[in-house]
Parts: structure tokens; sequence; C-alpha cells
């Protein structure tokens, strides 16, 4: 037996499926990356060829014919498709679901991949005479006849122009003989003639950076671009792409999901006078097929989006960016649990094309990669022109009177600033009102049903939310308990909003937070009256910290940096130290100094102390000198199998049979720890808990998961819980 067909198709199952090739379809003829349909189950499927298998498991009687080509070109070229095959390799995860992710829905469902469109023509029986003569008194359809005889095929437009009821008289003509419809696939050129305006002339630091990735184009070199917010980052960007469309290549640059704004890409389409394939979440699928076509034609010279979009068709790679690249956005959390960032550096090194990954604040992997000489460091150490970094100072909570949250000489600092003409930001990881309703009478606090959590009180709307799971109750009006008063504890955003309302009577204020800019558009609109600085003061959640311009902001205030410093995950430091110096970056980046204010009940704590006297660079030094000594990641390679259950005991059985089966397969050099409980335990009704997996590297994992999962899938107590495989988890639960 010859010619199987090993098929990805889009279901949860760790493996391909073999197909026959459709009835008279030579199977030597397909190649891999095409789409075709298959039979599956009692549905009729999309799948996509993965490769060519000389015979099948299946006995031959079994082993179903695909029902036919959907394309007859592939959907992704052979590196591309090389890459998907690597990446649910890598990250053990359902190939079918892997090339699924990678391709814009309509073409999951069968759509056409190439643009098409209607054309008309004369039939060959009308252009030889063989047709009946169309009545006497038809001078319209005459008209139209003798337009399409005139030429080889005309579109809607032109046709339109000859008649406005042009459709009636088509079918008209269609149904005597007389046109024939055409689907012509339409081939844009593959490549846009892209001139590019000019921007500031670079600095000496811009220069070597911009000079750096230009001289490594055609091999692959990962750079690390480190420079403070405003430090030139995205011109370095902007310069090397100049050079790699100038070569006639494409570049690709990945942003953090809210980084995406409407200004990013502004900046760009402003340099680059040429179509840009913008990819983000919120495109409709005609929107994310048309920028996917734009991609994989040519014609984008620049093809900018956020996690998935690593995953784009490049008809010419020449670049990949990956701004903001600490960003946990790029980790995808749920499903294929795929990182954008790591899958970048494996693309171009697949492409060999330089690739670029920028931060202000760049991730201890990173920072790493480049003390092992694995990667180069291009650093942008100052601000360009001439703004200074601002100065951080620690404002014990413990020492001053605070009110709601706000202490003493910070709202001292917050009169001095807009005194002075500045804006302020307030910077508070916490939406709400308060973060807990409680009864000091009986010592209530209102519970989530379905989560070991507290409720959010949102004032407003009068509702107490759930943060981890959305549900929402009524703010009762008395202790359910006792029957007493309750009482709003703690500071959300709302909150605050509310307090500096009233410390701050008059100065425009404005809050920006998932709940105050939910409508479409809300978040630019805020933003734009911050820029042309209509608001004073601004209260904000993680919203705040990436990527804005704020010209006038010149004090920024973290009001609670202690969230961070305990956490239970190994990079809860790191992601305290990342927001914090982000959010000090929105203060004085024009003429006017700034200053950053932190307020923390522990300013003694060496994470903070480290912050203050030596930045972020000497925060990461010493942050990777504990993991070292730890061995966590970046010194390490972890997995977690994670599992839930709406029975509490389940996922403890299950995790446990887990860790027998990887224990008796005696994995070397792979620790097996845990089951663990999550730390909030249940979620939306269901059972947490979790396996981790540690080794110095990855091939031990690899070698591990290839014997272990599949023995895992077939566990009986795997069926009585959801599990899922994270490899390389950014968060512990
Ligand atoms: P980052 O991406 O590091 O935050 P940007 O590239 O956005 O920095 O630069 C910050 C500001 O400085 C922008 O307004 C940008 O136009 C300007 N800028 C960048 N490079 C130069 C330069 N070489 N000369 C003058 N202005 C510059
Ligand atoms: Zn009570
Ligand atoms: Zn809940």
């Amino acid at each position: 037996m010859t010619g199987v067909l090993a098929i990805a198709i889009d279901a949860p199952l760790r493996r391909l499926f073999d197909y026959r090739a459709p009835p008279h379809v030579d199977p030597a003829s397909l190649l891999p990356g095409m789409r075709l349909w298959v039979p599956f189950g009692r549905r009729r499927v999309v799948g996509v060829l993965v490769e060519h298998r000389s015979r099948s498991e299946l006995p031959d009687a079994k082993l179903k014919a695909a029902l036919g080509l959907i394309d007859d070109e592939p959907v992704f070229d052979q590196r591309l498709l090389e890459l998907l095959k690597w990446s649910a390799e890598y990250y053990r995860h359902p190939p079918g679901e892997v090339i699924a992710a990678a391709l814009p829905a309509p073409l999951r469902s069968g759509a056409a991949m190439l643009e098409t469109s209607e054309r008309w023509t004369l039939s060959a029986a009308a252009r030889t005479g063989h047709t009946s003569d169309l009545p006497a008194r038809a001078n319209r359809l005459r008209e139209m006849a003798d337009y399409l005889r005139s030429r080889d095929s005309a579109d809607a437009a032109e046709l339109g122009v000859l008649s406005q009821r042009w459709r009636d008289h088509l079918r008209e003509l269609e149904k005597r003989g007389w046109v024939t419809r055409l689907q012509v696939t339409e081939t844009p050129p593959s490549r846009a003639d892209v001139s590019t305006a000019a921007g500031p002339e670079p600095t000496p630091a811009q220069h070597s950076a911009i000079a750096a990735i230009e001289a490594a184009h055609g091999s692959f070199a990962p750079f690390l671009l480190h420079g403070v917010t405003g430090s030139g980052k995205t011109e370095v960007y902007l310069r090397a792409i100049e050079a790699v469309v100038a070569r006639g290549e494409q570049a690709l640059v990945l942003v953090p999901e809210i980084a995406l704004t409407p200004q990013l890409v502004a900046r760009f389409a402003a340099r680059f006078d040429a179509p840009l394939a913008v990819l983000h979440s919120s495109l409709t699928d005609q929107e994310r097929l048309r920028a996917w076509r734009a991609a994989r034609v040519g014609t984008a010279p620049v093809v900018i989006g956020t996690r998935s979009a690593i995953f784009a068709p490049l008809a010419r790679p020449g670049l990949i960016v990956v701004d903001e690249e600490h960003d946990p956005s790029y980790k995808q959390q749920e499903g294929f649990r795929y990182s954008a960032r790591d899958l970048a550096l494996v693309r171009a090194q697949r492409l060999s094309i330089p690739v670029v990954l920028g931060s202000a604040t760049p991730s201890l992997e990173s920072l790493e990669r480049v003390r092992a000489g694995k990667a180069t460091l291009l650093d942008l150490p100052t601000r360009t022109g001439g703004a200074s970094q601002p100065t951080l100072h620690l404002i014990d909570l413990r020492r001053h009177a605070e009110t709601q949250g706000i202490a003493t000489p910070t709202v001292l600092a917050v009169k001095r600033h807009l005194d002075a003409g500045g804006q302020v930001l307030m910077y508070l990881n916490r939406r709400g009102y308060a973060p807990s309703l409680f009864c000091p009478s009986c010592g209530w606090v209102a519970p989530c049903p379905r989560c070991d959590a507290r409720l959010t009180v949102h004032q407003r709307e009068q509702r107490l939310h759930c943060h981890h799971c959305g549900t929402e109750q009524r703010v009762p009006e008395i202790c359910p308990s006792c029957g007493e008063a309750v009482k709003p504890v703690g500071q959300g955003t709302e909150r605050i909003e509310e307090t500096l309302a009233r410390l701050f009577p008059g100065v425009p204020l404005a809050r920006i937070d998932r709940d105050a800019v939910r409508r479409k558009g809300a978040l630019e609109e805020a933003l734009d009256r911050v820029t042309r600085g209509e608001v004073r003061l601004l209260v904000g959640t993680q919203m705040l910290t990436k990527g804005h311009h704020f010209p006038d902001v010149s004090l920024v205030v973290v009001l609670n940096a202690d969230q961070g410093l305990f956490g239970t995950d190994f990079r809860a430091s790191e992601r305290l130290a990342q927001t914090i110096v982000q959010v000090a970056g929105r203060a004085g980046r024009a003429e006017r100094p700034g200053e950053v204010l932190v307020q923390t009940e522990y300013p003694e704590h060496p994470l903070l102390a480290q912050l203050v006297t030596g930045g972020y660079d000497a925060f990461a030094s010493a942050a990777l000198e504990e993991r070292k000594q730890a061995l966590w990641p970046p010194f390490a390679r972890i997995a977690v199998l994670r599992a839930e259950a709406a029975r509490r005991e389940a996922p403890i059985a299950f995790l446990d049979r887990a860790r027998g089966l990887a224990e008796s397969l005696a994995a070397n050099g792979v620790e097996v720890l845990g089951p663990a409980a999550a730390p909030m335990e249940r979620r939306a009704g269901h059972y947490r808990a979790q396996l981790l997996l540690h080794a110095p590297s990855h091939t031990p994992l690899q070698r591990l998961f290839a014997r272990w999962l599949p023995a895992v899938e077939e566990l009986p107590e795997a069926r009585r819980v959801r599990w899922s495989l994270d490899v390389d988890p950014l968060e512990l639960f």
C-alpha cells in the first residue's frame, strides 16, 4: 500500500489521521500544506496534508479516501509548515489544533485561500453563432452581448456602467446560453512599490543598533534591544525595517495585545507608504483573511500583529521584531500554550534571518541569553530629546497617615505637580471599588460561591463581581450572616478615583481600566484626552503601563507595590519590577523631569531597594543570581501538568497516577514535584492541582513526554478531569 496522506484535523487528539487521496487524484501530485475535504466521523471537515506516508497502521479496508482538494496550492509553504510541526512537537499539542491556530477562520471552514472575483464572458456557442436569436426588442441584452463579444470577459464594475439592471440582463443572457460566469483568482502584484518617509536622524546609539541588525541580514542573529521607554527603540525598528523593505523583503512585527493601538499602526503607516497587514484579535474574519493574504502574497511589506501573527505566512521574510518582549501576553495561557516570543527565535533561526527582541525591562530569559553569548545586546542608554530618567522614591505606608490608600506625602506631591502644570498618573493593579465587602460585627466577608476568593465591590453599579469566574451579585444591604451593616474594605481604582475627586476638587480626572473603557474606542478616546492635556489626574491599571506617550506626565504613583513582593510564583518579583519600571517610564518623557513614588509597607525589601538604587539592571542581576541558586528557569526547564474537576479528589488522583507513570519510566534527569493543589484551589466551581516537571534542559523533558503522555492519555483517571500540559509555563497556577 502506498500513497497514504497524513492529515491534520482540528481535533483535540495528539496525532495525524491517515487518508487515501481523493478519487482520480494522484497522491504524488499533492503537496504538504494543501487543504482537503475529508470525512471525519459523520462530518465532512477541512484537513491539511502534513506528510506522505508509505503505509498506514490502519487496515486497507478502514482507510478512507479524502473527498476532494480545496486548493491547488499549499496554504502554508514548507518552512511554515515545518515550524508548525515543530511547535506541535515542542508544546506537545494536537497538530490539528496547532495548524488551525495558524489559519484565519474562513480558511478553517473551507473558504477560498486566494481572493476570487466574478467575471462574465460570451459563451463559446454565442461566439460561433450557435445560440437562438435574442428577441427583437431586447436592445439592452444585445448591447451587453456586443460588449462581451468585443473582449475576453468583463467584471461587475464594467457591466454596471452599461446598465443599472445589468444583473437581470446577465441572468437573462445566461438562461439563453449566451453568457458564462467565471470565478477568477486574483493575482495581486507580489511586490508593492514602497516609498519610505524620512524619519529623524538616528542618535549614535541608534545608529550602531541599526547597523548591527543590517549587517546580520540573511543570517540568523538574535538581538536584544534594551532601552528605557522613550529611548528610541521603535525608531530603530523602523530604520531596520526600511532596509529590509528596500531589499524587497518583509518584516514581521509582534506587539503585545494592548499595545497595538491605532497610534502605533499610524506610525508605521506614516513611514511606509504601502498597505500594511495588521493582525489582531478584534478583526472580523474577512479583515483577518485579507491581511493574511497580503502577508502571504507579499504585497504587505510590514506585517504587524499580536501573538498569533507569529504564524503569519510571509512570501519573503527578512526580519522579525518582538516589541516589549517581556510582555506576558506573548504566551497563550490556554489551549495551544505557545510563546510567540520564543517561537520568534525559532522561526528566525529556521529562516536564517535576524530577530530583534526589544524592551525597557527585558525578561530574565533574554538577559541570560545575552550573558551566555547566545544573543547580542543593543543598548540605548538614554532617552532621546534630552529627557532625563525619572527618580524613584519609596513611601513607607506604615509611617504615614493615609486617605483611602493614598499616603500624605503622596497627596502633597500630587498637589505640587498639579500646581506646576504637570499631569499625574496613579497606578493600581486592582479594578473595582474595594477588593472585599466586610462585616465589622461578625467578621463575614462576601465570598464567591464558585471560587476560593472574595468578591470585589463595584460601587457605581452596586454589584459584587468575582474577578476570577465572572460571578455577579447585588451588594447586600446588611450582613447576610448577622444583619448588621457591611462596608467595603481596601481600595480599587474606582475608589481611588472617588478619593482623588474629593481631595482635588475641580481637577479633571479620568480612570482607565477594563470597566471604564469597555466600549469599543473608549480607550483611544480617554488616551487622546490625556495626550491633549484635558485630563490632569489619571488613575488606572496595567492598561496604562504599555507603550503610550503622555508627554506632560511628571509624577507617577505606584499605589501598592506589595501585591507582587510575596507572590507564590517564582516570576512574581520579575513581573513587579517590570511593572514598576514600565509605569515609571510614563513620567517625564518630554521637557518635564519625572518623579516616581512607590508606596509600600516593606521599604526595606531587597527587591525594592535594588530598583531604587540600581534600576532594572541591578534588580535583574540579583534576580538572575537567585534563579541560578534555586535552579529555576532560565537555569532549568519546567513544564506543568494541570488538572481540574468538579470533584475535589479527582485532580490529585489523576496527577498521582501520572506521577507514578513518570517514575516508572525512570526519566533520566527529570524531577517530578507534587501534585499540589493550587493556592486558590477552587475556581469557577472546579478544583485545581498540578504536577511540576523540572529538568536541566528541554531534551530530557521531551524524551519523557514522548513515552509518558500517551500513557497519561490512557489513564482511567484522565477521563474524570480536564487536564493540560504547559511547556515553559509563565505562571505556575
Ligand atoms: P521607544 O520605542 O523606546 O519608547 P520611540 O522610538 O517611540 O522610543 O522614541 C521616543 C520619541 O523620541 C518619539 O517621539 C520619537 O519620534 C523620538 N525619537 C526617536 N529617535 C529619535 C531621534 N534619533 N531623533 C529625534 N527624535 C527621536
Ligand atoms: Zn455580620
Ligand atoms: Zn468566582
